[in-house]
C-alpha cells in the first residue's frame, strides 16, 4: 500500500471554503498556515495549507497533482490563527479566504513574498590596519567609510544621505574592489532614529499590585492547566493601567513569552508608543509597532519581525491582534470599549471579542481595560464570565476633575448675536488659564468650518448629490466637502433655489472655532488638530510634543486629542457640544457619550495641579451627562443596562444587519424584500426579525441601501439561520447583500 502525504488546499479568491487536495512531497516542508504555490486547471494559482494527511493514492482512482512549490520557508500563520480563522469564519458568516488574507500584510499575500530591497554597501575584504594604512592623505572619506563597513553593510541612501559621504568615495572604493554596492533587503524600523531613555517599572500602589497579581494569578493558573476568565481591569483615568499593562507584559517576557497589546487607532500617539518603547527600551528591537502611518513595506516589515521571532512584544490597533506571536503569554486590549475595534468590511470582526477567543485558543490570559467599559464587557462580569479588577483612585490620590455641565440654551438668549460656541463660563476659565500659564484642551467632534449652508430665505440646505447628508464647509479650501464619500463642490454665493444673497454658514466645525479663538485670545498661541490639519507624517507627534513642551496654550481638536494624553499641566477641559453624537439612532448613542465625556475630561488634572472640566450642551439632563458629571460609570451601566434589557438589546442579545445596496433604488428594495421574506418564512423559534427598512443613511457613495434586523439570544443559531437562507438564493449583479453579526453602526 502506497501512502503519500498530501495537503488540503484553500486557493486564494474561493468564496465557497472549498479546498482541493495535492500532493505534497516529502522533501517540501508543509504544515497547515503554509502558502503554497499550486496548479489549477492550466494556471497556477496560491493558497493555503489547511491540513497535512498521509493518504492511500494507489486507490483513489485518480492521480493527484503535486504542488508546486511553497511562498516561503515556514507557514505564515500559526496553528492558534488557522483556528482563529475558522471561528471568525463561522461567526461573522464570512468565506475564510477572506479570513486568511485579513491576518496577512499586503506584501505577503502574492505569489511570493515581496521583500523591499534596498541598494546596500558592503565590504567585500578584510577591514583590518593594513587595509586601513592604504589610504593617503586625499582618501580620507573612503578611509571612513571602511571603518564603517567593517561593522557590517549599511544601505547606500543612509551613507551618501544622513551620514553625508560623497556618492564618489563609495564609487572608488568599488573600483578597488573593496566593496559591492548589492540589492538586499532592508528591515525598516520607522522608529531606529529615535533614542529610548530607559524608563524603569514604578512601584506600583495597592490597587496597580492587586491587579498586577490578578493577571499573574491567571496566567499561573493557565500554565498550571487550569481554566481562567478574561479580566475586566477598570481603572478611572489617570489610575495608572498603562503601568500595570507594561509589568504584566514585562512578567509575559521574563517567563519567555510574548505579548499582544490592542490600542484603539485614535490612542496610538507617538506618545503611547514612546512609553512601550521607552520601557523596553533594553530590548527595543523586539517591540513591534503597528500603526496606520506605516507604509506597506514598513508594516510588512514589522510583521515579519514578528513572524522570526525576533520582536515578541506587539503593539497595535485592531488587526494586531492576527499578529503571528508565537508562545503568547497575554494579550491587553486597551480602551477596551472603543468602537474601533470593530472592523466594517468583511469579515466585519471585533477585536475584543476576537481578543478573548485567541486567548482561549492560545490558552494565554486576557486583559480589557478601561474607564467606560463596554456594556457587553460590563454585563459579563455580572454575569461572571469574566474577572474584575478595580482601579478606583487616580495616582497619588490625585482628584478626578470637577465637571460644569453649562446650559446652552440659556447662553443663546443671553447673547444678543444668537447660539455661540463659547459660553461665558468657559470663556473666562479660559482666561484663567492663560494668566496662570496653565494649558487648555478643547474638544469638538466635527470638523471643517460650519456643518453646512442654509439659506435663511427659502430653507435650502446644500447636500450631497451621491449621499443622503449634508455637505460641510470648508473654509481654507473654499469647498463645500462631503464627509461620507469625499465629493466636494465650490460653495454657492447666492442659493441656487431662490437666488437669496443672504446664504449663511450654520453650526461650528474645530476650522470655524479656531478663527473665533484667535479673536478672542489675541496673545495665546492655538494649535488646532483634526484629520485636516494634521496630514503630514510627523505633524501630529511634533504638535503633541510642542504642546507638553508648553510652547501651545490652546489645543483645539476632533476626537484625535480625546484619548490617551497625558499632560500634567492641563486643567482645564472644554467639551464645546456634547450634544453631537446624542441624538443619532443608534442603540449605543448614550453608551457612546458617555464614554466620550468620560475619557476627555480625563484629559484634565494629570499633574499636581487640579482639573476642571467645562461640559456645553442643549441637554443638560441628558442621563450620559448627568452620569459622567458625577464620574459615575456604575451607575450609568446600571440604568443603560436595565433600558437595554427591557428592550432586548445587545448586550442581552445579538442583532445581525443584512443590507441590501444598489445604485437602482427599485433594486436594492426589491432584493431585500425577496431576503427578507425568505428569511420570514422558516423563521426558528428565538428569533425576531424587522419589517424591511431603508437604512438610515439611505444613499451613500450613490448606492441606495435597505436593511433588516435580526435578533436573537443565540448567535449560533441567529449565523445559521442567516447562512442557510443565504445558502441558494441569489441576486442581480449590481446589487450586494452583506451581513454584519453585532453591527456597530446601522446605517
Ligand atoms: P490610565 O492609563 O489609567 O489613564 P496612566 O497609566 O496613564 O493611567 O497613568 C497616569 C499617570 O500616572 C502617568 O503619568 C503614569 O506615569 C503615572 N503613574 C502610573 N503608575 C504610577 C505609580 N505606581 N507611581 C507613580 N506614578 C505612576
Ligand atoms: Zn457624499
Amino acid at each position: 500500500m502506497a501512502e503519500e502525504r498530501s495537503v488540503k488546499v484553500l486557493i486564494d479568491g474561493a468564496t465557497n471554503d472549498l479546498t482541493f487536495t495535492y500532493l505534497a512531497p516529502e522533501s517540501v516542508a508543509v504544515t497547515p498556515g503554509q502558502r503554497v504555490r499550486v496548479p489549477l486547471r492550466n494556471r497556477s494559482a496560491v493558497g493555503t495549507v489547511t491540513g497535512v494527511e498521509w493518504i492511500d493514492t494507489a486507490n483513489l482512482g485518480y492521480a493527484l497533482k503535486p504542488i508546486l512549490g511553497t511562498v516561503s520557508d515556514d507557514p505564515f500563520l500559526t496553528p492558534g490563527l488557522m483556528r482563529l480563522a475558522e471561528w471568525i469564519a463561522a461567526f461573522y458568516l464570512a468565506p475564510i479566504e477572506t479570513v486568511i488574507r485579513t491576518m496577512l500584510p499586503k506584501p505577503s499575500r502574492g505569489d511570493e513574498e515581496k521583500r523591499k530591497t534596498e541598494k546596500c554597501v558592503e565590504a567585500i575584504v578584510t577591514v583590518d590596519e593594513a587595509l586601513l594604512a592604504t589610504f593617503n592623505g586625499r582618501q580620507e572619506r573612503q578611509r571612513e567609510v571602511m571603518r564603517l563597513l567593517s561593522k557590517g553593510p549599511c544601505a547606500l541612501q543612509r551613507l551618501t544621505g544622513d551620514l553625508g559621504f560623497p556618492r564618489s568615495s563609495v564609487k572608488a572604493l568599488e573600483e578597488r574592489g573593496f566593496v559591492k554596492v548589492a540589492d538586499r533587503i532592508v528591515n525598516r524600523d520607522p522608529l531606529e532614529q529615535v533614542d529610548y531613555v530607559e524608563s524603569p517599572p514604578l512601584a506600583l500602589n495597592e490597587e496597580q499590585s492587586a491587579a498586577l497579581d490578578q493577571i499573574r494569578a491567571s496566567a499561573a493558573r493557565l500554565e498550571s492547566g487550569e481554566k481562567s476568565r478574561p479580566l475586566l481591569l477598570y481603572g478611572v483615568t489617570g489610575s495608572g493601567k498603562t503601568e500595570v499593562y507594561l509589568q504584566a507584559i514585562q512578567h509575559a517576557i521574563e517567563s519567555g513569552k510574548g505579548a499582544i497589546v490592542l490600542v484603539p487607532e485614535i490612542a496610538l500617539t507617538p506618545q503611547t508608543a514612546d512609553r512601550f518603547k521607552q520601557r523596553f527600551a533594553k530590548i527595543k528591537d523586539q517591540v513591534a509597532i503597528l500603526h496606520s502611518n506605516l507604509s506597506e513595506g514598513e508594516r510588512h516589515d514589522e510583521w515579519r519581525k514578528v513572524l522570526d521571532q525576533k520582536a515578541r512584544i506587539v503593539i497595535g490597533a485592531r488587526s494586531a491582534i492576527f499578529s503571528p506571536v508565537k508562545n503568547l503569554g497575554l494579550i491587553v486590549v486597551d480602551e477596551e470599549h472603543e468602537n474601533s475595534y470593530k472592523q466594517d468590511t468583511v469579515p466585519r470582526y471585533q477585536a475584543r471579542d476576537i481578543a478573548v477567543v485567541r486567548g482561549q485558543i492560545e490558552n494565554c490570559p486576557v486583559v480589557l481595560g478601561s474607564a467606560t467599559p463596554s456594556l457587553e464587557t460590563w454585563n459579563n462580569v455580572r454575569t461572571g464570565k469574566y474577572e474584575l479588577a478595580t482601579m478606583r483612585l487616580r495616582i497619588d490620590d490625585r482628584k478626578l476633575p470637577l465637571i460644569r455641565v453649562i446650559d446652552m440654551r440659556n447662553e443663546g438668549r443671553k447673547s444678543q448675536a444668537g447660539p455661540t460656541i463659547l459660553s461665558t463660563k468657559l470663556r473666562v476659565a479660559m482666561e484663567d488659564r492663560l494668566a496662570k500659564g496653565q494649558q487648555t484642551i478643547l474638544f469638538l467632534n466635527r470638523r471643517g468650518f460650519a456643518r453646512n449652508i442654509l439659506c435663511p430665505e427659502c430653507g435650502y440646505v446644500a447636500n450631497c448629490r451621491h449621499c443622503s447628508t449634508t455637505l460641510t464647509v470648508h473654509r481654507k479650501e473654499d469647498r463645500l466637502i462631503c464627509h461620507i464619500c469625499g465629493f466636494s463642490q465650490l460653495p454657492p454665493r447666492q442659493c441656487p433655489e431662490c437666488s437669496g444673497r443672504s446664504i449663511v454658514n450654520a453650526g461650528y466645525g474645530t476650522e470655524r472655532v479656531e478663527e473665533i479663538l484667535r479673536q478672542v485670545f489675541t496673545d495665546a498661541k492655538i494649535c488646532r488638530v483634526d484629520t485636516d490639519s494634521m496630514r503630514k507624517k510627523n505633524e501630529l507627534r511634533d504638535t503633541l510634543n510642542a504642546f507638553r513642551a508648553k510652547k501651545i496654550d490652546i489645543l483645539l481638536g476632533t476626537q484625535m486629542i480625546a484619548k490617551g494624553l497625558d499632560f500634567p499641566n492641563v486643567t482645564l477641559v472644554g467639551v464645546l457640544n456634547a450634544d453631537v453624537g446624542l441624538h443619532i439612532p443608534d442603540i449605543r448613542a448614550g453608551e457612546r457619550t458617555f464614554q466620550l465625556l468620560t475619557q476627555v475630561a480625563g484629559r484634565a488634572g494629570r499633574g499636581e495641579l487640579e482639573g476642571e472640566v467645562v461640559v456645553q450642551t442643549y441637554t443638560p439632563h441628558h442621563p450620559s451627562i448627568q452620569f459622567a458629571r458625577h464620574h459615575d460609570f456604575e451607575g450609568f451601566a446600571e440604568y443603560e443596562l436595565a433600558l437595554r434589557e427591557r428592550f432586548r438589546h445587545p448586550p442581552f442579545a445579538h442583532l445581525a444587519l443584512l443590507t441590501a445596496r444598489s445604485v437602482h433604488q427599485e433594486r436594492a428594495e426589491f432584493s431585500l424584500k425577496t431576503l427578507h421574506g425568505r428569511l420570514k418564512r422558516k423563521l426558528p423559534e428565538g428569533i425576531t426579525l424587522t419589517e424591511p427598512l431603508p437604512s438610515p443613511l439611505v444613499k451613500s457613495h450613490d448606492q441606495w441601501r435597505f436593511q433588516v434586523v435580526l435578533k436573537s439570544s443565540g448567535a449560533r443559531l441567529l449565523a445559521r439561520h442567516i447562512r442557510e437562507t443565504m445558502k441558494d438564493l441569489t441576486f442581480p449583479d449590481d446589487v450586494v447583500v452583506t451581513v454584519d453579526i453585532d453591527p456597530y453602526s446601522m446605517g
